[in-house]
């Protein structure tokens, strides 16, 4: 930015932005920042042999933080006019106080001559900076813009310090209640901290459907849209907001008319979801008696009473990975036993599939990494390397402790074992073997342990196991379709990031035949098939679903009931058509609509 060139400033007329709908229902409320990450160590001195690491560090956190910028960027395009005007020169000047600016060159000779952390250097040097600009302009006529500008350095300060420090936010529950919580992004690690009741909703700038954080917020429950271009340039802290989930938008600074309409919608939502619960004890079945059984996916405990009550018949998948985020040592194996424990007695006799622990890609591997119990490279591309089972191949503690809690807490319900993102039958064979091995461990122990091991089945999410599937038939009890990770990896294209140009759709005809392959060898070997990804919670999918022949979804609780919903409106003989179709479509485009042919002809 020029100097002198302030940016403008943020508007308070009523502004409406889109965003990707997450969690639906109405939320009210004045917007509320998420707070940012406190440093451990404010000021850490380091020796002069760790100049060089410190200043990588630093030149990686602001390469991340360029390209973070660059993204916002290139998404302003789909903002309207006015919107862009007003935020394309923020984002400017901040990519240019990262690029060779005073700002910079004076954190880099922090770490060199002071001998500071880079996150010291980061902190130090941007309030300094805030400060001496705040001071020489003190009472000038340019006062106003002097703040804004200290304000910005501040900003970019904390930018950095993100990238360096992967801090999770502060905890969200010393934040004022009843607000829309808004930040840049979240991590799933961060929605798991979030108190439900504290929000009316959640609201990010960054972020898509089928991520991890996405699955997270679902599961809190709280109204959620995610990847809102503009939303942190145009949001005042204290100022109102509605929060619609279903379409997806935030209306800034409402008028009284804006508000009246919000706060009917947001009764009648209530009434509807009131309603819904009537068909909690009728039957999952289609018009024509066909069965459709309908799990609960668990993300965080606090879900366990809400998954018992949503008319879900077991959980269909239990994502362990909460048990391990926000800690700094990995629960040793009566933590989780007594967890997955909790769950298998709350479910009362129904069962409950224990997935093992899926870690990396967007589930944040650098968390793990803090830990000295895992050894985990940090990689280039995280979707394409250590996650998963091959995380926990290359962690046989890890693996081993996971399996033992689990077998141990089988003595209590009927249990399934998940391996998540396999690839090759070998690492379903060693999974076989180590859980026959930690089995006889402890029998000879006289642990208490169930009648027989648990049935072991697979995540089909990469299209390695989806086209092989047949062969994986003959090794595993079960399937479990991860739509979310198989479309990433079918198409190419990440899950997290926001996407606007449709390339990430579960419902692109390459995915769907991925999806009719895998339920045609589960069927011909006799392995149940069910789907787990967040295209199964969908109800105007339900058709097309059942049409490609799948009997099991499991999704988040909050969806169980408008999924019945779907499924008891829905005629299985005459899905096979719009199965079919879908199937030799043209794109995703072509199925989208078909999909709501559909619906109007029901
Ligand atoms: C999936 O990939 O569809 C899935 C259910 O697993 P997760 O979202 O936890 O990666
Ligand atoms: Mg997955």
């Amino acid at each position: 930015m020029r100097s002198g060139d302030a940016p403008p400033r943020k508007s308070r007329r009523q502004t409406r932005l889109g965003g990707t709908p997450i969690m639906p229902g109405i939320g009210i409320g004045p917007i509320t920042f998420a707070e940012e990450p406190a440093l451990p160590n404010p000021r850490q001195k380091i020796a002069a042999s760790d100049i060089q690491a410190e200043l990588r560090q630093f030149d990686d956190a602001a390469k991340q933080a360029r390209k973070q910028l660059g993204k916002l960027k290139a998404r302003l395009t789909t903002l309207p006019e006015e919107a862009q005007t007003e935020i394309a020169p923020l984002i400017e000047a901040h990519l240019h106080m990262l690029g060779s600016s005073r700002l910079m060159r004076a954190i880099q000779s922090a770490i060199e001559d002071r001998l500071v952390s880079a996150a010291t250097a980061v902190i130090e040097v941007a309030e300094d900076q805030a400060r001496t600009l705040l001071a020489l302009r003190r009472g000038a006529d340019d006062g106003a813009a002097a703040a804004r500008q200290a304000e910005e350095v501040r900003d970019i300060g904390r930018r950095l310090l993100r990238n360096l420090t992967h801090l999770p936010f502060r905890s969200f529950s010393g934040l004022p209640q009843g607000g829309i919580l808004v930040a840049e992004q979240l991590r799933p690690s961060d929605a798991a901290l979030i108190d439900p009741a504290h929000f009316a909703g959640i609201a990010t700038e960054e972020g898509s459907a089928d991520s991890h954080t996405a699955v997270m917020l679902r599961a809190i429950g709280v109204p959620a849209a995610l990847g809102i271009p503009g939303l942190l340039a145009a949001a005042r802290p204290g100022s109102t907001a509605i929060l619609d989930g279903e379409s997806g938008a935030i209306i800034l600074n409402p008028g009284q008319r804006g508000l009246a309409e919000a706060a009917r919608l947001r009764t009648s939502f209530a009434r509807a979801q009131r309603g819904l619960v009537r068909l909690r004890r009728l039957a999952s079945e289609t018009l024509d008696h066909v069965p459709i059984e309908l799990q609960a996916n668990l993300e965080l405990p606090f879900e366990l009473p809400m998954v018992a009550q949503s008319g879900a018949t077991g959980i269909g998948l239990m994502r362990t990975e909460f048990l391990f985020m926000n800690r700094e040592t990995v629960p040793d194996e009566d933590t989780q036993y007594t967890i997955y424990r909790e769950a298998i007695e709350a479910m009362d006799g129904d069962p409950v599939t224990i997935r093992l622990l899926d870690w990396g890609s967007d589930k944040e591997a650098e968390a793990l990494v803090a830990s000295d119990a895992i050894s985990v490279a940090r990689e280039a591309n995280p979707a394409l390397g250590l996650r998963g089972i091959r995380l926990l191949l290359q962690n046989p503690k890890l693996l081993e402790t996971q399996i033992a809690a689990v077998l141990r807490a089988a003595a209590f319900g009927p249990v399934r074992i998940l391996v998540p993102m396999v690839s090759r039958i070998s690492e379903i064979e060693t999974v076989r073997h180590e859980v026959d091995r930690v089995w006889r461990r402890l029998r000879t122990r006289q642990t208490r342990l169930p009648a027989l091991a648990p049935p072991i089945g697979i995540m089909v999410e990469t299209p390695a196991a989806a086209l092989n599937a047949a062969a994986f038939a003959r090794h595993v009890a079960f399937f479990a379709i991860g739509t979310n990770d198989l479309t990433m990896y079918a198409m190419a294209a990440d899950r997290a990031l926001s996407d606007r140009t449709g390339l990430y759709d579960p419902l692109n005809p390459a995915v769907l035949r991925l999806i009719a392959m895998t339920v045609a060898a589960g069927e011909n070997a006799g392995v149940s098939v069910s789907i787990c990804g967040e295209l199964a919670s969908r109800p105007e999918a339900v058709p097309l679903l059942i049409g490609l022949g799948l009997r099991q979804f499991s999704m988040h609780g909050g969806a169980v009931l408008r999924v019945k919903r779907a499924v008891r409106a829905t005629e299985a003989t005459s899905c096979i058509g719009l199965a079919e179709a879908a199937l030799t479509a043209s794109g995703a485009k072509a199925v989208h609509a078909l999909i709501a042919q559909t619906a109007i002809g029901s």
